[in-house]
């Protein structure tokens, strides 16, 4: 399955509907990570993995499959090319990290599909979803703030130093390779701000990016993106790009989503996908999670029909959520509860 570039949207229309109208995206890869024994206390984050452990990146990503998740993002969230250059990484160096991690996430994939085709029963095995399906790679990229590692892209301010071209010169770059890695799609991930999300609709048209995007927002009080900016004109700018095939949340709260996909309904008809959080805060003064407002994995899936009902096809988790809460919405959303109308 590869999303073609001469109508994306179609495209992607076509792989929901052979999910069965809606798609799981996976959840958190840096706790798993660290669950499997890497250790992320580093500006680099899980992009450090890709140097030192490449291996736990394929089983975390075999992990989601297995969950049932159609959608895999790969370690390059805080990958980028000025973020290796600090640690005196050569550009070549850095760049073929870039690919790596897109090579890992297919990797991944063909590694599953071989496992589908030794268990042809009824697509489950010990709790393992076994299932021959279209399972789409989507290069992970994270904003201007995941680089500069210090929580900002939690609130979305740069300083009025960082203009719409620094961000796209910033990026440049690391799009361009990322997509020349093959890729299924890029996800621009926890976008914080309207600044931030003009220049990746810029440089998708300026430097002919053939391979399409989605564009995902993250909210701290359920009603404008972090920043403060409108969320409507964030998701606008989504609208207008060709290449943006989905528009949504990720990063946020459980409880804040349903208003916001509602919200992002009102201006466009694209494929609405939402992966929230746990329901933790990111505290960047101590730069940890913390843990007590937190929701737990059945509390989660609580709300995944309601999103299904307003909307959202897409559905998975960002930081904090794991393998377990992707097979808990994939149960809910499979279930019998699940009415044929909302599927
Ligand atoms: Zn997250």
């Amino acid at each position: 399955m590869r999303l073609g570039l001469v109508n994306p949207l179609s495209s992607m229309s076509n792989f929901l509907q052979q999910s069965g109208g809606y798609a799981l995206i996976d959840g958190g890869l840096a706790t798993e990570l660290e669950r499997h024994g890497a250790d992320l206390n580093d500006p680099l984050w899980s992009a450090k993995c890709l140097i030192s452990s490449p291996h736990l990146i394929k089983t975390v990503h075999l992990d989601y499959l297995e969950a049932g998740a159609d959608i895999i993002l790969t370690a390059s969230y805080q990958a980028t090319i000025q973020g290796f250059e600090s640690k005196g990484m050569s550009k070549e160096d850095s760049e073929a990290l870039l690919q790596r991690s897109v090579k890992i996430a297919c990797e991944a994939r063909d590694t599953y599909y071989e496992r589908c085709a030794e268990h042809l029963s009824d697509g489950t095995k010990n709790g393992r979803i076994l299932k021959h399906r279209p399972i789409l790679v989507a290069a992970s990229v994270g904003s201007y703030g995941a680089y500069l590692a210090d929580g900002s892209e939690y609130d979305g301010n740069y300083g009025d130093a960082v203009t719409l071209s620094t961000l796209k010169e910033f990026h440049r770059r690391r799009v361009q390779v990322l997509a020349e890695s093959g890729p299924d799609l890029i996800a621009f991930e926890t976008i914080p701000n309207k600044l931030e999300a003009q220049a990746y609709a810029e440089l998708l048209e300026e430097d002919g990016i053939n391979i399409p995007a989605w564009f995902a927002f993250n909210s701290k009080d359920g009603v404008n993106v972090v920043s403060g900016d409108s969320l409507s004109e964030c998701a606008s700018i989504a609208d207008s790009s060709e290449k943006v095939i989905a528009v949504g949340i990720n990063c946020t709260p459980p409880r804040f989503i349903r208003g916001l996909v509602l919200s992002i309904q009102k201006v466009t008809s694209k494929p609405i996908l939402i992966y929230p959080n746990s329901g933790e805060t990111y505290d960047p003064d101590q730069k940890q999670w913390v843990q007590s407002t937190g929701v737990s994995d059945e509390d989660f899936v609580s709300y995944v029909n309601k999103w299904r009902e307003c909307g959202a096809s897409l559905i998975g988790g960002c930081c904090r959520t794991t393998p377990n809460t992707i097979r808990a919405i994939y149960k809910a959303l499979k279930s019998p509860a699940a009415s044929p109308s909302q599927l």
